[in-house]
């Protein structure tokens, strides 16, 4: 199996000004001049990605958008092709992340053509995956899992376009996890289903307490971090914990 290096990516959600941003870019930049294993990334809010693209300058920390919309342009009121993402610095971008399944609606289907869009303009897509807490009791987290790879992953999919992110949807800001065995069994049943190499990283409430031992699963290939990419420190302990 061709070896993966763990990703770290901050997806900040809608947080932060342009003040407390670009603090908080500088500070992670900063940090990432020390050597280190992982590959990172930040997800700012749109409002954000030129300042933080420049505060991140030249550091290796790449820049990714939360959402995009499917097509390239057009009447779109209040939404953000990935081609504007590409434009503003980005490299990769989050889709069907739970929170957009969720309060927006937005299905499988669309996160394929979001994902067919984000290759189009030459992004990562970083696919989020992920069960209910009652999907999980009832036993059927893999087949819900599966499920959604099978209509969210369009062909084409290789290592170097796609990165899955795993985020039960009941452990994210909730500081609940899965047991180790849950993310190592779901990690191996997703890996069986996307091409050789696809990282896969692991989300919902990663904290610089328990990083170390979910990203020292082989199967896990990092960490997509909400609540604890907000503060520089934990976010670079959380990167250390992948190296
Ligand atoms: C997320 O929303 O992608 C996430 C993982 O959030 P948190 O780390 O806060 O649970």
């Amino acid at each position: 199996m061709p070896e993966r290096k763990a990703l770290v990516a901050g997806n900040w959600k809608m947080n932060g000004r342009r003040t407390d941003g670009v603090a908080l870019a500088r500070a992670i930049a900063e940090r990432a001049k020390a050597p280190h294993a992982c590959d990172l990334l930040v997800c700012p809010p749109a409002t954000l990605l030129r300042p933080v693209g420049e505060a991140l300058a030249g550091s290796g920390v790449a820049l990714g958008g939360q959402d995009c919309h499917a097509a390239a342009s057009g009447a779109f009121t209040g939404c953000i092709s990935a081609e504007m993402l590409h434009d503003a610095g980005c490299s990769h971008v989050i889709v069907g992340h739970s929170e957009r399944r969720q309060t927006c609606g937005e299905t499988d289907a669309d996160v394929q053509a979001k994902t067919l869009a984000a290759w189009r303009a030459g992004l990562v897509a970083i696919i989020c995956v992920g069960e209910t807490r009652s999907e999980r009791e009832a036993g059927i987290a893999i087949a819900v899992v599966s499920n959604q790879l099978a209509g969210s992953v369009p062909d084409g999919a290789a290592a170097d376009n796609l990165v899955i992110a795993y985020e039960p949807v009941w452990a994210i800001g909730t500081g609940l996890t899965p047991t180790i065995a849950d993310i190592t069994e779901m990690h191996a049943a997703i890996h069986s289903r996307i091409p050789a190499g696809t990282r896969i990283l692991y989300g919902g409430s990663v904290n610089p307490k328990n990083a170390a031992e979910i990203l020292a699963l082989p199967e896990v290939d990092g960490a997509l971090v909400g609540g604890a990419s907000l503060k520089a420190e934990d976010f670079w302990a959380i990167a250390e914990a992948a190296g």
